[in-house]
């Protein structure tokens, strides 16, 4: 592993999930049984840990991957433009035995997408993994983890940020099984608006309300130290003590909104491990998923700090 810079501060750990996506563009997504003409495709790297550690990265953050891939051409392009951005790979294991993850990606005129995801070797996370990058989240200022991994192996990184009192970020998407300790630990919480309706559920048995303020305060009152619920082209809300802050975003012409999350995701960690409040971070965070959306792909479309619209 790369000697950690002692000096520097805001050490971002990412534990996650890493792909290559196959983008395919259409005019509308088919009706089911339906065949359908495509206009384009390409392969780009994906998989929201890998995205949201690139965000971080090519924003200027010290971001270290713990990733799991096959080996071979999908691996290398997988990886690529993490490794362009600066992130910091040797805790990422190549293995030979299993498939690189995948995601079909289709994306209508509109910048609606809907993504089929095989794990592929995203799937073979197990808590003892986890238990390996002991040392890293000890040495992190900051670790971030999604639903694309086992849930027991988020539920072991919840515990071992509990254990070295690491500060964790828990971007819930999908929404996975965790042990509701788990979500405990989490601060904050990231969840997008069917995210947090989802997770609600999840943790209380009731139907969570229509209004994304009453969601946040349910998860709020079930245990969840903070939550931040992103809401597309309104921007987000955060929920932090007894304050609940709407925070917009910049209005911008979408093209491609694949991977907006991931963006925002990666630019809140960096203001955290910086030290910055969650609400501030946020105001970070929305202006870089703004910019997401106006390019085509995930990781290709986010900003370098000079690209970053003005807040
Ligand atoms: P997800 O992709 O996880 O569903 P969202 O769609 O909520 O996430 O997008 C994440 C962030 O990206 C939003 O909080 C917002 O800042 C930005 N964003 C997404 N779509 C748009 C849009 N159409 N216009 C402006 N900003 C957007």
């Amino acid at each position: 592993m790369t000697a950690r810079n002692e000096e520097a501060e805001g050490w971002i750990l990412v534990i996650g999930s890493v792909n290559v996506d196959l983008v395919l563009s259409v005019v509308r997504h088919p009706e089911p049984g339906e065949t359908l003409a495509g206009t384009g495709s390409r392969r780009s790297p994906g998989g929201k840990g890998a995205n949201q550690a690139c965000a971080a990265a090519r924003l200027g953050g010290d971001v270290r991957f713990a990733g799991r891939t096959g080996i071979g051409a999908d691996a290398d392009l997988a990886l690529d433009l993490l490794r362009d951005a600066g992130a910091d790979l040797s805790a990422t294991d190549q293995m030979p035995d299993v498939e690189t993850g995948l995601a079909v990606v289709t994306v209508d005129e509109a910048g609606e997408n809907s993504i089929v995801i095989i794990p592929g070797a995203n799937g073979s996370w197990t808590p003892e993994h986890v238990r390996e990058l002991g040392d890293a989240v000890a040495a992190s200022d900051l670790v971030v983890s999604q639903g694309e991994i086992p849930a027991l192996a988020v539920d072991q990184i919840a515990q071992l940020c509990a254990t070295t009192g690491t500060r964790f970020l828990l971007n819930l998407a999908p929404v996975i099984d965790v042990a509701v300790s788990t979500l405990a630990t989490a601060d904050p919480l990231v969840v997008n608006e069917p995210e947090g309706r989802l997770a609600l559920t999840a943790l209380t048995g009731d139907t969570a309300p229509e209004e994304d303020a009453g969601t946040v305060r349910g998860l709020r009152e079930a245990g969840v130290r903070s939550v931040v619920m992103t809401r597309g082209a309104r921007g987000a809300l955060v929920s932090v003590d007894a304050t609940t802050t709407e925070i917009s975003s910049p209005r911008v012409h979408a093209v491609d909104t694949t991977g907006a999350g991931d963006a925002f995701v990666g630019a809140l960690a960096l203001g955290l491990a910086r030290g910055e409040r969650v609400e501030d971070a946020c105001r970070l965070a929305v202006r870089v998923g703004a910019y997401s959306v106006t390019r085509g792909g995930a990781q290709p479309s986010y900003p370098r700090p000079s690209d970053v619209l003005p807040g």
